[in-house]
This record gives structure tokens, C-alpha cells and sequence, in this order.
């Protein structure tokens, strides 16, 4: 138990990022999450780098209308238990992603950008302890539509962000 706060190599979001019941192994930190049916699971042992919500368009067929929230990581730090189907596609941002899901119960998972293979991307409905995804900004605002909850304390991104590294 502990709150994060060690720094990234400079990253300013991180500082925000807090962590009320992020399980430690000595030192280390272990984040942990499953897909809805079980059938994958999966382990980090890395502290969570951003969190953002996106409400691209194809975010929104995957939160089933709403925005997605996602936790990056260093995609070394993750561990994968269980068989994974991969949906290809280019985002709107122009990379072509990888949306990798479990095809028993159809839960996303992970998303990674092709042309930055360091960083994986969590789907925060997928963690054990949710509470260490709380966003630090809300990304491609202008891809919402007009009914959209927007939390109005955060920073907001019409489109893409900067990337993480
Ligand atoms: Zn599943
Ligand atoms: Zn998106």
C-alpha cells in the first residue's frame, strides 16, 4: 500500500497520479487486472506512466458510447496469461494501433501504437484497483458528441496528444 512517488524520467502527469491501494512485492510494484470472463490475466511490474480519457471515434465503439479511460505503461513491465485476438486498424491520429481483446467475453484490454512499441496502453475497466487510472486529461474532445460527460477539472485535447516518448 503506498502512494506512487517515484519520478519517470520527467513525465509532468505522472506527479498526479496516485495510488491508494496499488499492491507492492518488497519494492516493487505490482498491478494486476483480467479480463470480464477471466479467461486473461495479466500482471505489470511498473508504475502506471499516464491516464487519459479519449473519446476518438473508435474509442467510443469500444466504450460502448462513452469515452475509454487508459493507463499507459511500459509494455516491457506487462505479463499476459491467456489467448488475446488482435484488431488492426489505423486511429484517427494516423498510427496504426493494435487493439488486443479477449475473444471469449469480448473485453479490450490493450492498445499499442505500432510506431511506439515501448508503450502499452490499459483498458482501466480492466484493472483490479481501478483507482490508480483516475485521468489526468481528456483527449480528442472534438470527436465527442454534444451530450458527452466531460469532466470539467481536467485539461482537455481536441485531438491527439503529444506522445509519450
Ligand atoms: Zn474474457
Ligand atoms: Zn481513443
Amino acid at each position: 500500500m503506498g502512494r506512487i512517488s517515484r519520478p519517470c524520467r520527467g513525465c509532468v502527469e505522472h506527479s498526479r497520479l496516485t495510488a491508494s491501494s496499488v499492491r507492492f512485492e518488497g519494492d516493487a510494484i505490482v498491478i494486476t487486472g483480467q479480463c470480464l470472463c477471466g479467461a486473461v490475466r495479466y500482471r505489470i511490474d511498473a508504475e502506471p506512466i499516464s491516464s487519459r480519457a479519449c473519446w476518438c471515434r473508435l474509442c467510443q465503439y469500444i466504450g460502448a458510447g462513452s469515452a475509454t479511460v487508459n493507463v499507459g505503461f511500459l509494455s516491457a513491465a506487462l505479463q499476459v496469461e491467456g489467448v488475446l485476438r488482435d484488431y488492426e486498424s489505423i486511429a484517427d491520429s494516423g498510427n496504426r494501433m493494435h487493439r488486443r481483446f479477449c475473444p471469449a467475453c469480448g473485453t479490450h484490454l490493450f492498445s499499442a501504437a505500432e510506431a511506439r512499441p515501448r508503450f502499452v496502453f490499459v483498458r482501466a475497466g480492466t484493472l483490479d484497483d481501478r483507482e490508480i487510472a483516475r485521468p489526468v486529461a481528456t483527449i480528442w474532445t472534438s470527436a465527442a458528441p454534444s451530450w458527452a460527460c466531460i469532466d470539467a477539472t481536467l485539461p482537455r485535447v481536441p485531438e491527439q496528444p503529444l506522445p509519450l516518448g
